[in-house]
């Protein structure tokens, strides 16, 4: 077992030979496949030695995109504990839930979010500063002793929170062994359906630039864990700013940007972005919320040639389970493609069946990237994972050729007078509306009917239609009781989560007040 293929210390003494190559940029730091393993090395010895950190303890990481982040994971893991990333945009409550619902043992931060956690008396790893730099200055090379197997819990996410309180996914070495291959696969199929990938084809360096969070799957594993895997440079931001996208895509010849829908339209959108020399970038992959097919087509007018995927994942699933990529794509811009080659699919109606070819349902995944439960949580784990079947809470079908489409999330949508109509439908809809730059339907309390459609739209710059336009426009493209009925027009943005997913329930309370 200990040098099980699917573990994280044999990814992490494997990416030693990367040597002197380089592996994390941020801004002007740049930090070699060598330094990276030192450092952690050494924090992994520290951990078990200052801080008593032993197998299966917990290990909190809380801060930034900053290159301490990698090493604070890749040392918690490679001592045998279970690292639990926390969301650094988390308020001291939410922090505080995070720490007690995990038990961690220790606190690995940046300033901001330790002085935001320091009345929890749970011992704290400040990075960046003068405690970080005595901690790593007798510098280790080897990894300490630790006992592990492949199923054995390595990983706490915390779950959006989208539909209701955020849930601990714990995750094997298994789980997240198994995440690059996914990943890696699905830019694999998808550079080589669209033949555009020549960096790659000659053996050149993936660099891929991350435009969300590494404390959500997405950027962990579909951009950290393959990024080591593969050999490859993570170019990591502060935050997400299309301008300093542009800026780092161009300065660090980046070849593949990862991260959620919402990055690649402002990317898309930008006045400036023919200003740039983005000739490096072959590869955008996007993923974690709905894609309207309007971005497909924003790619494909800016940055033609690209091999542009979407892909669908969940913290359950370890990032990408099922994606969409290269002619695939271009051909089904409304779809989330195939499951990926280790994932079985299928979709069931509400007694548990199996629907056929056409039929939405739930979608059901299984395969090695389901994770082994929610922490501490034996009902909401009872009711999810049944029989080896993840139940995502997604509203799905599958067509002829196997292609899955997304078609709502099952809490999300709005049942008019006993129809079901789903806003993801009607938000792809309304997108396609000039004048429309961003959209959430939502569903609005209606005596008789129960529900009626409502939509709360950001207007593009310069541009804007009136309710009756955009009722007349969506006349020849959905039926009748789909078509919103209440319209809210705001300028600023809608209330988004760092996943990219609209908050329907902030969003709800705003414009109805508190029903
Ligand atoms: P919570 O489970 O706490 O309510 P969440 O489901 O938003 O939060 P995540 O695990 O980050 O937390 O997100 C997974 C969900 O994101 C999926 O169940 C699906 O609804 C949505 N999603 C992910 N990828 C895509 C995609 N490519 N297209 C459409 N929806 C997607
Ligand atoms: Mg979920």
């Amino acid at each position: 077992w200990k040098h099980a293929p699917q573990h994280f210390r044999t990814l992490l003494e494997n990416s030693r030979w990367q040597g002197e190559n380089l592996f994390l940029a941020y801004e002007d730091e740049h930090i070699t496949y060598e330094q990276h393993y030192r450092q952690a090395a050494t924090l992994a010895h520290r951990l078990v030695s200052e801080y008593g950190v032993a197998k299966g303890d917990r290990v909190a990481i809380a801060m930034r995109n900053y290159p301490e982040w990698v090493v604070s994971f890749s040392a918690t893991l490679a001592a045998g504990a279970i690292a639990v990333p926390l969301n650094a945009w988390w308020t001291e409550q939410e922090l505080a839930y995070g720490l007690s619902d995990s038990g961690a043992k220790v606190i690995i931060a940046d300033d901001e979010r330790a002085q935001r956690m320091a009345g929890s008396g749970v011992p704290t790893i400040v990075v960046r500063g003068e405690q970080w730099r005595e901690l790593l200055s007798k510098e280790e090379t080897t990894l300490p002793e630790v006992e592990l197997t492949a199923q054995d819990p390595a990983t706490i996410f915390y779950t959006s929170g989208t539909t209701g309180h955020p849930k601990g996914a714990l995750g094997s070495h298994r789980n997240l062994g198994q995440s690059p291959m996914t990943v890696a696969y699905g830019l694999m199929r998808a550079v080589a359906l669209a033949g555009k990938d020549p960096g790659a084809a000659a053996g050149a360096k993936r660099i891929t630039l991350l435009t969300v969070p590494l404390f959500h799957v997405t950027g962990c594993f579909s951009a950290l864990t393959t990024t080591m895997f593969t050999g490859g440079a993570l170019v990591l931001m502060y935050k997400w700013d299309p301008e300093k996208a542009l800026q780092a895509i161009e300065r660090e010849q980046v070849t593949t940007m990862i991260g959620v829908p919402t990055n690649a339209w402002q990317l898309m959108s930008h006045p400036d972005l023919a200003k740039y020399d983005l000739s490096s970038l072959t590869t955008l992959g996007y993923g974690g919320a709905p894609a309207p097919p309007k971005l497909l087509e924003r790619i494909n007018d800016n940055l033609p040639q690209r091999a542009a995927s979407n892909g669908y994942g969940m913290t359950e699933t370890t990032a990408l389970a099922i994606g969409n990529g290269g002619p695939d794509y271009q051909a089904r811009p409304d779809s989330i493609g195939l499951p990926s080659a280790v994932v079985d699919v299928r979709i069931v109606g509400p007694l548990g069946d199996e629907l056929p070819v056409g039929e939405v349902g739930e979608l059901c995944v299984r395969g090695p990237n389901v994770i082994m439960g929610y922490w501490n949580k034996p009902e909401a784990t009872a009711q999810t994972f049944v029989e080896g079947w993840l139940h995502t809470g997604d509203l799905a079908r599958v067509d002829e050729d196997g292609f899955v489409y997304i078609v709502d999330r099952a809490k999300d949508m709005v049942i008019r007078g006993g129809e079901n109509v789903y806003c993801a439908e009607v938000e792809a809809a309304l997108f396609e509306h000039p004048a429309v730059d961003d959209v959430a339907v939502i569903g609005v309390p209606h005596d008789e009917l129960g529900e009626e459609v409502g939509a709360v739209i950001r207007p593009a710059a310069g541009s804007s239609a009136t309710p009756e336009e955009l009722q007349e426009f969506l006349a020849s493209r959905i039926a009748k009781f789909k078509i919103p009925v209440h319209y809210w027009f705001r300028s600023d943005e809608l209330p988004r989560n760092p996943g990219g997913k609209i908050l329907k329930t902030h969003l709800r309370r705003e414009v109805l007040g508190d029903s």
